[in-house]
């Protein structure tokens, strides 16, 4: 499949719009950062629609749909950025259905296969073939049929209980863990992640997190849960868990669905069907599988039940031994029904709206709130604004530029400058305390001084003017200044 490619035909047809763009020779710029857009919705749809595909269920309409949704809240959140067309709109989603349509097929493909009859037949084969031997050989089957029973029925139902447990359990473990304090809150968090970027010093990691924000904290996400799972938990301890809180409750129904039943050979029918009944709302037990195990049984509900109970047993041992084998730790995150790392990241991300100038994410907690508020604002170069007489990356702060008589324009201003200190006539929704003494971090102040080649090569633009002081800020200082601007204690 051909990769995505921005065009003319997807930047808005507005005349006076296209007009300023040839002038000022933006179009070249408007059709790069509507790649960089372009590229980023996708790796957000193609991470989703994979995460789809692992989990073990079939096909369903939602999935597109909910494809769909996902490319309409980007849209509908850069759209005034970006000034695109309904063209540009089409192009997206057809690229992206396309990624869809082959994953999503080859989900209900392998769904298929794992259902197909003649398949789950050659399965069941060798059962049908040693319940006919011991009908010949007119031998007590009742063992076999009471494993059969557990191996078939009872064992994938177990695991899947236990899967379906296991997402909000690593969520619960982690809140407690070594990372327990990051967790805490979103701006602990937020703090955790730029330390990191800090530490790691690395340009494109920052990259990456100014413009894939939800996968970058997503993959950061699972490094943590691999990196505490890997040393101070296991999963096996939260498997056995709950392992042992199914095998009680299985027990329990096996004891209930017995006691109104007579000690004949005719009540093992009529105890599955109560067995399965009072597990009913714990795991779902397949009849195919139950009716293989009925099928020509003779023999006492006291004589079954015994051999259910030694099976079980068995079983549990069984599972143990396979829980305590190492696995791949975020493979396996991806293939629970309940994500963990989706979990965790929307305890952490807030409302993730940035900020029009610097694109700092908004630090009001929680989704329900009336104003957007940044506490730290940085540099706007980290924004990707730059002086339109000299094309230079801007070092000052949003805060103060709102206080001066500075103008700005971008997309939301059709390019027309626009005053600063008149921002809410776009921005309405954001409440930014102009303050003329307020100085950017160290923290930003260094990323800038460190990154502000690379950054104006990337926004193809001239570097940010500096002052010198910033050059000689040292990393242990930009991390003091990063401690200071989210009030922890140095
Ligand atoms: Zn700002
Ligand atoms: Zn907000």
């Amino acid at each position: 499949m051909e990769p995505f490619k921005a065009r003319d035909r997807h930047i808005c047809t507005m005349t006076k719009f296209k007009l300023k763009m040839m002038m000022f020779g933006k179009k070249k710029k408007a059709k790069e950062s509507l790649q960089r857009f372009s590229e980023s919705v996708i790796d957000t749809c193609r991470r989703f629609i994979l995460d789809s595909t692992k989990s073990q269920t079939d096909y369903h309409d939602s999935l597109t749909k909910e494809v769909l949704e996902k490319i309409n809240e980007s849209l509908k959140e850069n759209y005034k950025d970006l000034k695109t067309n309904t063209k540009f709109e089409i192009d997206l989603k057809l690229h992206i259905c396309g990624i869809a349509s082959r994953e999503f097929l080859q989900m209900h493909r392998n769904f298929l296969l794992r259902r197909d009859p003649q398949k789950r037949l050659e399965e069941s084969k060798n059962q049908y073939l040693s319940a006919f031997i011991d009908l010949y050989r007119e031998r007590d089957h009742c063992q076999r049929k009471a494993q059969d029973f557990v191996q078939h029925s009872l064992r994938p139902a177990i695991l899947q209980y236990i899967d379906r447990f296991l997402g909000t359990d690593i969520v619960d473990e982690m809140v407690i863990s070594s990372h327990a304090a990051e967790y805490s809150s979103r701006s602990s968090f937020q703090y955790s992640i730029l330390k990191e970027l800090l530490e790691k010093d690395d340009f494109q990691a920052f990259v990456k997190y100014f413009e894939k924000y939800e996968i970058y904290v997503k993959d950061l996400i699972c490094q943590h849960i691999k990196e505490c799972f890997s040393a101070e938990m296991s999963f096996d301890m939260l498997k056995n868990k709950r392992l042992k809180e199914i095998n009680q409750k299985i027990m329990e129904a096996i004891e209930k669905a017995s006691q109104p039943l007579p000690n004949d050979t005719k009540s093992v029918p009529e105890f599955m069907k109560n067995l399965c009944k009072h597990l009913d709302k714990d795991i779902s037990i397949s009849m195919d599988t139950v009716e293989v195990v009925l099928f020509q049984i003779s023999t006492t509900c006291d004589r079954f039940t015994t051999f259910l109970h030694e099976s079980l047993n068995d079983l549990k041992q069984q599972m143990q031994d396979e829980f305590s084998k190492s696995i791949d730790i975020i493979e396996s995150l991806y293939a629970l029904p309940i994500k963990p790392q989706n979990e965790l990241f929307m305890r952490v991300s807030g409302c993730a709206k940035q900020c029009p100038f610097c694109k700092m994410p908004c630090d009001a907690g929680g989704k329900e709130h009336r104003q957007h508020h940044v506490n730290a604002h940085r540099p706007q170069a980290l924004g990707s604004y730059r002086s339109v007489q000299t094309q230079e990356l801007i070092e000052t702060l949003c805060t103060t530029d709102v206080n001066s008589n500075k103008s700005f324009k971008n997309g939301d201003t059709d390019w027309e400058l626009h005053p600063y200190k008149d921002y809410r006539t776009y921005y309405p929704e954001w409440n930014i305390q102009p303050d003329s003494t307020a100085e950017a971090s160290d923290y930003w102040k260094y990323v800038l001084a460190t990154y502000n080649d690379r950054l104006a090569v990337m926004h193809n633009a001239k570097p940010a003017v500096i002052p010198e002081a910033w050059k000689s800020i040292t990393k242990a200082q930009a991390l003091e200044g990063l401690k200071v601007a989210f009030g922890i204690k140095v």
